[in-house]
């Protein structure tokens, strides 16, 4: 019986030696997540076709592609996604999609590795939730620029333009949340949240951050982890939790049931978009409006 992946290699094959093909003359360009798809747009503009394959409250650690993905896939001219085995469902799909004209780029591979989080729970062995500290997402929107240019020279000096005006956003963006952050006194910037994808705005922002649920959606947490937390949370009075856009509540909410067994009280303190942005078209459906959503419920609930 041939199974799904074995599809995907077949198809994947067979389209491999076509060569590059631009329609309408623009860049045809597909991306995993809604924050590099979000990334992408600012920088490409009108100039590129961009395809998004996650939508909002997609969990990319669980992220499969589908046979029109794959079609996608090859048609692109060139394909950006996160790396670090975020995408740990598409690793092998990204890998055979390799060819002289087209190499998908990883940009969380190209970070300087020294300066990551490492982890054991990711076959990269780090901690892939980069974008959480804009510093990278910066270094981020600097390859994606490179790369449009390399691919479409005529475009470049658009590209560069875009390229400004968006890193200069991603600077003022920097400023008002450590404005926001610093009216949060450090003893509370605390965050629990059901899985760790905020280490690197702890990191950042100076924040503990703990997760109930590790570092990938794909392991569930235990009975344990959740007395265990629970006990924390009392001993440190922290006020409220959070849940994620992209994982079920249930995980959190099991966590505030446990705090409340031992007499205690814990609020949820709001939706955290973590590994995926809001919807199309509203403010946290953009990289800027979720980060600023973000840095906002926490330092509301926890004040
Ligand atoms: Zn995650």
């Amino acid at each position: 019986m041939i199974n799904k992946i074995s599809i995907v290699l077949i198809i994947i094959t067979c389209f491999s030696c076509k060569n590059e093909t631009k329609s309408n003359g623009k860049l045809n360009i597909v991306t995993t997540t809604s924050m590099i798809t979000d990334l992408v747009k600012n920088i490409g503009g009108d100039y590129v076709n961009i395809q998004g394959l996650m939508g909002s409250g997609v969990d990319p650690h669980l992220y499969k592609a589908s046979e029109g993905d794959v079609t996608k896939l090859v048609e692109a001219n060139v394909i950006f996604y996160n790396g670090l085995h975020l995408e740990g469902k598409l690793v092998e799909v990204f890998e055979k999609m390799g060819s002289a004209t087209k190499t998908p780029i990883a940009l969380g591979e190209e970070l300087d590795k020294s300066t990551l989080i490492g982890s054991d729970y990711f076959a990269s062995n780090y901690d892939p939730h980069v974008w959480f500290d804009i510093e990278y997402f910066k270094q981020f929107a600097s390859k994606v620029t490179h790369v449009l240019s390399e691919k479409d020279p005529i475009n470049t000096e658009n590209y560069q333009v875009n390229a400004e005006t968006y890193i200069s956003k991603l600077e003022a963006l920097q400023t008002k949340i450590k404005g926001t952050i610093e009216t949060l006194p450090k003893e509370k910037r605390i965050l629990v949240t059901a899985h760790d994808a905020f280490n690197y705005f702890g990191k950042a922002y100076d924040f503990e951050v703990v997760g109930l649920q590790g570092l990938s959606t794909a392991t569930e947490a235990g009975v344990k982890d959740v007395q265990k937390l629970s006990a924390f949370i009392i001993e440190k009075d922290i006020k409220a939790i959070f849940v994620e856009s992209s994982v079920p509540r249930r995980t959190i909410e099991a966590l505030q049931a446990a705090v409340k067994s031992k007499g205690h009280e814990v609020e949820i303190g709001g939706t955290l978009y973590s590994d995926a942005l809001g919807n199309a078209g509203t403010l946290e459906g953009t990289y800027i409006g979720m980060f600023e959503y973000n840095v906002n419920t926490i330092v509301n609930a926890l004040k």
